[in-house]
Parts: structure tokens; C-alpha cells; sequence
């Protein structure tokens, strides 16, 4: 007999990993072999338009666990089921458990409809055939469902369910609890002493149909394991912004002029320095004393002009670190409490991370987000253009405006963008192109390194107003003062498009404007697509009455 953990696309990591602590606790207990067994469903990421860049990552991440859980005597298996994606449940039931005698199965819980759907078969099915599956939460800091409004309804707007979600937190910690371990590893697992030798086999290198070819790139931007992921989140918490850093570099070496000690941050906590009623400044105590990414957080995170951001989506949206591993690393900075709001860096960060379980409560309580509807259902009738070109020009990032094109080249080259020039580029192909949302939510998941479905779909549908933005349509950003904000002084667009490298910090955003013709025509730019005012008052035209096509 045998226990198995299922590691699924959003858990590939061993320290802090609750069903696999459970599995481990179980299978320990009843002097049970334990094999860790991930299953790769190439049609699910077809259908879900996983990036071939997450999938290589994955592989990586998987690469680097294998080793722990060896150490530990656990076998990782990894099989490719290229089937049909809505028989996996039979397949892990009644071919893969039985293969290896296995009585439970261990997994944490997914919120997408099918995932949800699949997991409800393999237990009912399951319990058919003897085998036990439990499922449990671990993904987010606060389970979906955990509070309603007073209506008894689930929340369909941000505020209120953050103020909830502070309050649970603050009453709960128990939720922060990272998985313990009684034999006192770091990590979280025991160890075993039966090895399940037969399952123990190589991860791929590749999985066929999610070839990566930026592969040598994307290792050096966005390297594997849970040791990277914690010291990029150090970096984040204990090293300041530069500008040389806003682009394609290993976030290993961020701010690494600073020579800080990481292993040990025992000494350094961010203290409120003369509070006032708007702002808590906050400093250092401690060892350090300078500014950092996180201190700064409140005033910097819409520039895109240096690495403002923690640059942590890839390794949450993968599961290589646990929400609860980050927060509690912002608790203690903080002496021990946990601050959400706009008041502070630190405050305006942990709220960032409140979007993401917001994001995972509206996919589990709304399914129709996850079958391509709007939350706003009264806008599933706008009336969108149909223009490959334009289309292909965003994409490209030759729609010549400078911050939209910047962006949509990071997007291509890096895997990874910044969430105001996400924030842009969503706005600009939807409301200025009138390009269906659709289109734009399957191209950011085909290209980023952190794509996921809830912040993917919530983001898209925040920007085409159709999501759950409580004063939506008349939102239309204007990309030119858009650029201003997000790059003062277009350090961001001259490192992306170096032909408007040497231009003017004014001209840098609008060159069509504010150049000559002759002037612009050397420039070997594109002129602007689309006029902007005149989209705008389309955009408005059409989302004030779906149906018309105007
Ligand atoms: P930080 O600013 O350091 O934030 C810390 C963490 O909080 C992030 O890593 C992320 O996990 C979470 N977070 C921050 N902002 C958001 C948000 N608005 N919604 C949900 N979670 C958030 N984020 C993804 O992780 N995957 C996506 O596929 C994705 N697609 C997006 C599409 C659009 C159109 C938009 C507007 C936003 C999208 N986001 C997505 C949200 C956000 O842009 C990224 O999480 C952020 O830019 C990642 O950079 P960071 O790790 O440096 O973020």
C-alpha cells in the first residue's frame, strides 16, 4: 500500500505545502510509503492557454523538488496523461493509484470550475473503488466562502471583502501557520524511511506541444526554486529600487549593491516612524537603514521606471513559495501585525496580495468568470472590432503609443510585466481598439511566466469594466498621461523601445505630437493606430448601449 500526494500546477514546492504535510503526517503514521505524483495534462493547459515559458518553469521547479523529497525518501512520479483532459479522474483511479496500491490521495484544492469538477469526481469516484481522497485549502491566505456579505451573499467588490479579510486575519492567525514538522525540519516534511523505488522516475525535460524557445533567457530572469523565490522576496523587503534593474535581470542580484546579510533578517524591523492620519511613515530598525521596495511600495508601485514591484507573481502563481511564508515575513517586519491599506508601503503591498485571494474568491463563488463570461453580465452584448492587424500590432507592440508598445515588448521578451503597463495595454486594446477582452486575457496567458487564471481574468475584466470595478466604463485610460505616471521619465519606454531612446522625457511619451513630421518620419516609429479621443468616445458610445455597433 502506498499514500499520494497529487502536486497540481499551483503547489510546486515542498516547504509550507499542507496536503503534502497531511500526506506525509498520514503516511508516516500508518507506516506507509508516500509518492508525490504530478500529472501533466497537456490538453488542460491548451484549453487553460498555459504559456509554454509556466510549463518549462514548472518542469524546472519540479527538477529542483525532486532532490528535497529524495533526501527525505520520497519518491517524485511524474507521468504525462495526453488524453482527454475530462478522463483524468478514471485515469488516476483506476490506473495510476492502483498501479502503485495506493489507499488515499492527498491533494490541495483548485477553485476553476472544471479543476473543481474533476476533484468532486476523483472523490466520489474514489470513495467507489476504496480510495480516500481529501482536499484542502492552501493556495490563499483566506479560503474562498470564508465570509459572505449581509445578505448572506458572496462579495462582488473589493473594499468590504478586504476589510473583512484584514479582520479575519487579525482574529485568526492560526491561518498563517506555516505546515510544522515534529522532527523540527525547516521545511515542514518528515522524513520517510520506506521509499515507493519503483516510482521514482525523471521529470522531463520538455513536455511535447509547450516547447520553450527563450528557455536559456527565462532561466536567468526567472530562476527555479523556493530558496530563489524567498530571496526574492528578501530583495523586495530589504533592498531599494534601480533603475537598472527594470528590465530583463536575475532578481537574485537586485539591489545587490547594498551587501545585506538575507540569510538573517533576526535584527531588522520596519518600524512606524511619526504616524500622521494619512501617512505612517515607516523606517528601519535594525541593521538596516536605508529605503526599500517595500517601505517605498505606496509611492513607487505605479512606476514602471525601476523594479519597483516584488517581481514574486511567477513563484506565487507556481505555488514555489506560500502567501503564507510572505506574509509573515511582512508581520514580523512589522512587529508581528499585519497591515493592510494604503496608508503605508507595506500596507498598500499586503493589500496587493489581498487582490489575489479576492481574485480566487470571485472565480469559486462567480463560475461563470471561468467560462469566459463577464462578471457584468449586462456587458456580454458590447460590440467589438474584428481587426487582425491592429490586433497583431498590439501585440507586436507597434501601435505607436510608446508606453503601450514598451509594455506588450516586455510582455514578449520577458514573460512578465509591471500591473500598471498590464493595466495600460488591457485598457488600450479593449477600450481604445474595441478589441473583444477575450483576445487580450488568452494572449497574456500564452506569453507571461506567472499566468493565472484568477488575476488574469479579474485583471482583464477590471480593465474591459465588465469585472468587479464598482464605477467601470467611464474608465477609459488615456495612454499618453497613462505613460507620464507610469514613467516619468521614460526610463521604462527607452530601455524597451530603444528607437525613442534619445528622445525629449516630454516627447519620449507622444512622439507623433510632439515632433515634427520630419523629425517623427526618422524616428522609424509607427504613427499612432488609432486616434485616441475619437476611440474613447466610441468606446463610450458602445458600452452605454451593448448591442450598438456605432
Ligand atoms: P507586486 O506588486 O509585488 O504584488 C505582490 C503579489 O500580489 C503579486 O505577485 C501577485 O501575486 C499579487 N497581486 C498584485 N496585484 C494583483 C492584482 N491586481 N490581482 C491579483 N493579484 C495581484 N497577476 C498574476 O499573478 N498573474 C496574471 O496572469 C495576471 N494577469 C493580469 C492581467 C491584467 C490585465 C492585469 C491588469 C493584472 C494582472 N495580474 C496578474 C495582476 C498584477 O499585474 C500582477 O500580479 C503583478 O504585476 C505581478 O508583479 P509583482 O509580483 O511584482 O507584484
Amino acid at each position: 500500500e502506498s499514500v499520494v500526494y497529487w502536486m497540481r500546477m499551483e503547489d510546486v514546492r515542498v516547504k509550507d505545502n499542507r496536503a503534502l504535510a497531511l500526506a506525509s503526517e498520514f503516511a508516516q503514521q500508518n507506516s506507509l510509503p508516500l509518492i508525490v505524483l504530478f500529472v501533466l495534462v497537456p490538453g488542460d493547459y491548451k484549453a487553460h492557454d498555459r504559456s509554454a515559458r509556466s510549463i518549462d518553469f514548472r518542469l524546472r521547479n519540479l527538477r529542483n523538488i525532486k532532490v528535497k523529497l529524495q533526501e527525505k525518501n520520497i519518491p517524485l512520479h511524474v507521468i504525462t496523461h495526453a488524453g482527454n483532459r475530462f478522463r483524468l479522474p478514471e485515469k488516476i483511479i483506476d490506473e495510476i493509484l492502483p498501479s502503485m496500491k495506493a489507499t488515499h490521495i492527498f491533494a490541495n484544492m483548485e477553485y476553476e470550475v472544471d479543476e473543481l469538477r474533476r476533484d468532486i469526481e476523483v472523490l466520489e469516484y474514489g470513495a467507489k473503488q476504496n480510495v480516500r481522497a481529501m482536499f484542502v485549502h492552501d493556495r490563499l491566505a483566506v479560503p474562498p466562502g470564508t465570509f459572505k456579505t449581509g445578505q448572506g451573499k458572496p462579495y462582488g467588490v473589493f473594499s468590504p471583502w478586504q476589510r473583512k479579510w484584514q479582520a479575519f486575519l487579525e482574529a485568526h492567525e492560526e491561518h498563517l501557520f506555516e505546515a510544522a514538522d515534529p522532527e523540527g525540519n525547516e521545511d515542514g516534511l518528515r522524513s520517510h524511511t520506506i521509499y515507493g523505488k519503483l516510482f521514482d522516475g525523471e521529470v522531463p525535460e520538455c513536455l511535447e506541444g509547450f516547447e520553450c524557445r527563450d528557455r536559456d533567457l527565462m532561466k536567468v530572469v526567472w530562476p527555479e526554486g523556493n530558496e530563489v523565490a524567498v530571496q526574492v522576496l528578501n530583495r523586495f523587503l530589504y533592498c531599494s529600487a534601480r533603475k537598472a534593474d527594470l528590465g530583463l535581470v536575475d532578481p537574485r542580484t537586485m539591489g545587490q549593491e547594498m551587501s545585506i546579510d538575507l540569510e538573517s533578517d533576526d535584527d531588522v524591523q520596519l518600524i512606524e516612524d511619526e504616524p500622521t492620519k494619512s501617512k505612517a511613515k515607516l523606517s528601519l530598525k535594525g541593521k538596516m537603514a536605508s529605503p526599500t521596495r517595500l517601505r517605498d511600495y505606496a509611492s513607487s508601485r505605479n512606476s514602471a521606471d525601476s523594479n519597483t514591484s516584488s517581481r514574486l507573481s511567477p513563484y506565487l502563481a507556481s505555488g514555489v513559495i506560500s502567501i503564507r511564508t510572505i506574509l509573515n515575513k511582512v508581520k514580523k517586519l512589522l512587529g508581528n501585525k499585519l497591515e493592510s491599506g494604503r496608508d503605508s508601503g507595506p500596507g498598500t503591498w499586503v493589500m496587493e496580495c489581498a487582490w489575489r485571494d479576492f481574485y480566487n474568491h470571485v472565480t469559486a463563488a462567480f463560475p461563470r468568470v471561468s467560462m469566459g463570461r463577464p462578471f457584468q453580465e449586462k456587458f456580454a452584448e458590447v460590440q467589438w472590432e474584428v481587426d487582425e492587424e491592429k490586433f497583431n500590432a498590439w501585440k507586436e507592440g507597434r501601435t505607436g503609443y510608446p508606453i503601450v508598445d514598451a509594455a506588450m515588448k516586455q510582455c514578449a521578451l520577458m514573460g512578465w510585466m509591471h500591473n500598471r503597463p498590464r493595466m495600460i495595454c488591457a485598457s488600450f486594446l479593449v477600450k481604445d481598439l474595441m478589441i473583444d477582452w477575450h483576445l487580450g486575457e488568452q494572449y497574456f496567458m500564452q506569453q507571461f511566466m506567472d499566468g493565472d487564471l484568477a488575476a488574469n481574468n479579474g485583471g482583464w475584466q477590471w480593465t474591459a469594466s465588465t469585472g468587479t470595478d464598482p464605477q467601470p466604463a467611464f474608465r477609459i485610460f488615456n495612454p499618453t498621461s497613462q505613460s507620464e505616471t507610469a514613467s516619468p521619465d521614460g526610463a521604462y519606454i527607452r530601455y524597451w523601445v530603444p528607437e525613442l531612446a534619445s528622445l525629449s522625457d516630454k516627447a519620449v511619451h507622444n512622439p507623433y505630437e510632439k515632433l515634427s513630421p520630419k523629425e517623427f518620419a526618422k524616428l522609424n516609429y509607427p504613427a499612432p493606430i488609432v486616434d485616441h479621443a475619437k476611440a474613447r468616445k466610441r468606446a463610450l458610445a458602445r458600452y452605454k448601449n451593448p448591442g450598438y455597433h456605432g
